[in-house]
Order: C-alpha cells, then sequence, then structure tokens
C-alpha cells in the first residue's frame, strides 16, 4: 500500500462547497488503496484576518500569544473535512501539529521543525483512518504552539513525506503547477512540467508564493519530490524534483525557466562614507542585530577615499532601519541617506544558466529596448535580479517572459 501526502492550501478549503470537494478527492486516491495523510491551510484569508484582528487589540503583539491565534485557522479547515469526510461514510482524524508528533524550536511566529514523531498517525494509518493534519503548526520544548512563517503548511506536508517516506507529496492549489511567472498577473505565462529544487527555492525566495521556500529546502534535504497541481483539475502538475533526474531522464530544460517580481522592496543609499576598513561591518552588524534582512548590497568604488553603499530590505523594515542607521550616523558622520520605497525586484531564474553565458547580457538589453532603468543588480549561479522603479515592473516581466521565449510550452 502506497503512502500518499495531500496538502490543500486556503483557496482550496475557503467554503463548505470547496471543503466537500477536497473531501471527494480524497475518497478518490484512498479508493486507488493508498494510505492517504492530507495537510490543510487556515480557509481561504484566515490568517490574514486574524493578524489584522491582532493588530486591532496592539501593535506589538506577545509571538506566544500570536502563534495561539494563528494555529486556530488551520484547526478549522482540519476539524471541518474531518466531518466532511465521515459525512460521506469515510473513516477520517483530524490532529493537530503538536498531535501530529510535529515538534519545533521556540521561534515563535517562524519556527523551524526540529523532529517530526509520527507515531500517532501511524497508528490512525494503520486502523484505516484517514489523518487530516492542521498544517503550519508545531509544539515546541516549552509545551506551547508555534507556527512555521507563512506558507508553512507547505512545509508540513513536506516534512511528514519526508518522515513518513511517503510515496508521493502533493500540493494541491489554486493553479495548476508552477508556472514561468504568476499566471495571475502574466496572461500567457506556461506552466512548467518539471523544476529542479534549486531553481524553486530561487523562485519562492525572490517572490513566487506558490511553495514556502523553507518547504523546497526540506524537499531537496530529504529528496522529497514535490507534485505542485491544482485542487480544481486532474491534470498533471509540475513535479520539482532533483536537478541528476532532470538531466538523467534527459527532461528538457530551458535557459530560463521563470522570471519573479517582488514589490515589497526598499532601497537605501548612503552616500559619501569614510573608505576605512570596519563601515560595512557596522552597518550590517547593526541591521542584522535588530533582525533586519537585508537583501541585496552594493557599494561603489572608492573616489576620494569615499564610497557609497546602497541596499534593500523589505518595505516593512524601513522605519526600523532609518533607527539604526541614525544610530550609527554620528559615528561615521553619514553625510547623507536617501532611500526608495517605491522599487521592485524582478528576476529571471534558470538552470541553464550554469552552463551558458549571456542570460544576463540579454535581459539588460531587453530592459534598456523598453527604456527601462535598472538600479541594482545582483547574481547568483541561476539567478540574476533587477532593482527597477516598481512602476516599471509589470511592463519588464512581461517584456522579459516574451524576450526569453517563455511563452512556449517546455515540453
Ligand atoms: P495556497 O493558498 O494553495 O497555499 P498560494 O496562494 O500560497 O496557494 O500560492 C498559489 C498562488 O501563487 C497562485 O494563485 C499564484 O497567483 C501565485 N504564484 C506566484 N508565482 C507563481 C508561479 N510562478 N507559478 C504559479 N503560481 C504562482
Ligand atoms: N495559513 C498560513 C498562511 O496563510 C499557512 C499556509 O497557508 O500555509 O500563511
Ligand atoms: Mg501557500
Amino acid at each position: 500500500m502506497a503512502t500518499v501526502v495531500m496538502k490543500f492550501g486556503g483557496s482550496s478549503v475557503a467554503d463548505a462547497d470547496k471543503i466537500k470537494h477536497v473531501a471527494g478527492k480524497i475518497v478518490a486516491r484512498r479508493g486507488a488503496g493508498n494510505k492517504v495523510v492530507v495537510v490543510v491551510s487556515a480557509p481561504g484569508d484566515t490568517t490574514d484576518d486574524l493578524l489584522a484582528m491582532a493588530d486591532k487589540i496592539t501593535s506589538n503583539p506577545p509571538a506566544r500569544e500570536m502563534d495561539v491565534l494563528l494555529a486556530t485557522g488551520e484547526m478549522v479547515s482540519s476539524s471541518l473535512l474531518a466531518m466532511a469526510l465521515s459525512a460521506i461514510g469515510e473513516k477520517a482524524i483530524s490532529m493537530t501539529g503538536p498531535q501530529a508528533g510535529i515538534l519545533a524550536d521556540t521561534n515563535y511566529t517562524h519556527a523551524k521543525i526540529k523532529k517530526v514523531n509520527p507515531k500517532k498517525i501511524r497508528a490512525q494509518l494503520a486502523k484505516n483512518n484517514i489523518v487530516i493534519v492542521a498544517g503550519f503548526q508545531a509544539l515546541n520544548h516549552k509545551g506551547d504552539i508555534t507556527t512555521l512563517g507563512r506558507g508553512g503548511s507547505d512545509l508540513t506536508a513536506v516534512a511528514l513525506a519526508a518522515e513518513l517516506k511517503a510515496d508521493s507529496c502533493e500540493i494541491y492549489s489554486d493553479v495548476e503547477g508552477v508556472y514561468t511567472t504568476d499566471p495571475r498577473v502574466v496572461k500567457n505565462a506556461t506552466k512548467l512540467d518539471y523544476l529542479s529544487y534549486d531553481e524553486m527555492l530561487e523562485m519562492s525566495g525572490s517572490g513566487a508564493q506558490v511553495l514556502q521556500s523553507r518547504s523546497v529546502e526540506v524537499a531537496k534535504k530529504f529528496g522529497v519530490e514535490i507534485h505542485a497541481r491544482s485542487t480544481f483539475s486532474q491534470d498533471q502538475g509540475t513535479i520539482i524534483t532533483s536537478e541528476e533526474k532532470i538531466w538523467r531522464e534527459k527532461m528538457e530544460t530551458l535557459l530560463v525557466s521563470g522570471i519573479t517580481f517582488d514589490k515589497n522592496q526598499a532601497k537605501f543609499t548612503i552616500i559619501d562614507l569614510p573608505d576605512i576598513p570596519g563601515v560595512a561591518s557596522k552597518i550590517f552588524c547593526g541591521l542584522t542585530k535588530i533582525g533586519v534582512n537585508v537583501d541585496m548590497i552594493v557599494q561603489s568604488a572608492a573616489v576620494d577615499k569615499k564610497n557609497d553603499i546602497s541596499f534593500t530590505v523589505g518595505r516593512q523594515e524601513m522605519k526600523k532601519v532609518h533607527a539604526e542607521l541614525d544610530k550609527i550616523a554620528g559615528e561615521f558622520k553619514f553625510p547623507q541617506v536617501v532611500y526608495d520605497e517605491h522599487v521592485a525586484k524582478i528576476s529571471v531564474i534558470g538552470i541553464g544558466m550554469r552552463s551558458h553565458s549571456g542570460v544576463a547580457a540579454k535581459m539588460f538589453d531587453i530592459l534598456c529596448r523598453k527604456g527601462i532603468n535598472i538600479e541594482m543588480i545582483s547574481t547568483s549561479e541561476i539567478k540574476i535580479s533587477c532593482i527597477v522603479d516598481e512602476l516599471d515592473m509589470l511592463r519588464a516581466v512581461e517584456e522579459l517572459h516574451k524576450g526569453f521565449g517563455l511563452s512556449k510550452k517546455r515540453q
């Protein structure tokens, strides 16, 4: 008997009809002779609604209480889905993350899974039950419930698939799979049949919300193949697998597989810093200490023993960054700090870049022909990112999508 992990996202369990539809899909999968473990997200926008409710009470809620609040969303879907299954005569039992044996550290609101102890899940599967686990939540060593960061139900599904050595890890959402770019934004985006873990990691990390980055990291580490597919169709979705398998099975790969975009960007530039050792360290250690995650960093070459440093952070961090720079300013006599919160990041991603050069040049050429100014550039082995004015973002994505020939089918 094969073990199958099926994860349904918030849009798939948004109302009673959708929950009944999901129940039907689960029954069909189990009917084929499988043991089924289901992971669910909170219905629709529940998590955002809970965050908004907390914000009306206080702008600085205790993280422990925030996790107690957020974890309730997933329990709503898991219990309702178990009811829907039992209403159609199926044996099903819901479990919270802690009951399912998912153990995490004490980083409330973005905890990391430390261990999965699926004893209770196994016992229920042995009794022929369908097990429905509330995603996104875990238990820490203090006995508190914690959550695993936004999109964390994907991580619950992958971690369970790894621990149970599941034969299949299926992540169902409102799109048919992973596309060359967000199909809700670019109409001629194409569904990808295969994607390597590294490409998916770069896509998730640079703005494609379809899978949580951390879940892809864990999938890569434990060799869990993910099948990202739609709740609302029977079609094959996208297989996220190892690069070795993609090469071995001679699956066709593209030079560029995906284009992502992210408006949650703010750019800071500190002008005329003294060109002496310790300046960058002071700035970025300071930002790390206050928990600000810096994305791109560019330092200009020194002229007259002075240089400029530009960096980007999430827009929600702007206040914190300002306060920290003010603190350091006295020491280095910062002449000027300028910032721009109307920027966006666009990235092109593809494992083909490992073996082919010229992608960056082509990207810059496409943008230049459309008069789009590049404000910052950063590269990794399989990704090139540019910061542009947010007003140019969509045009840039569409032009790059066209320019790299992504409207054509991959396989
Ligand atoms: P779920 O609620 O099921 O977890 P998400 O909303 O987290 O689903 O992810 C699905 C959404 O991701 C889609 O509705 C789509 O708009 C967005 N998305 C962004 N980039 C991509 C991409 N490259 N491929 C597919 N979907 C994408
Ligand atoms: N409900 C959580 C969120 O909205 C977790 C998830 O959907 O995976 O982030
Ligand atoms: Mg999601």
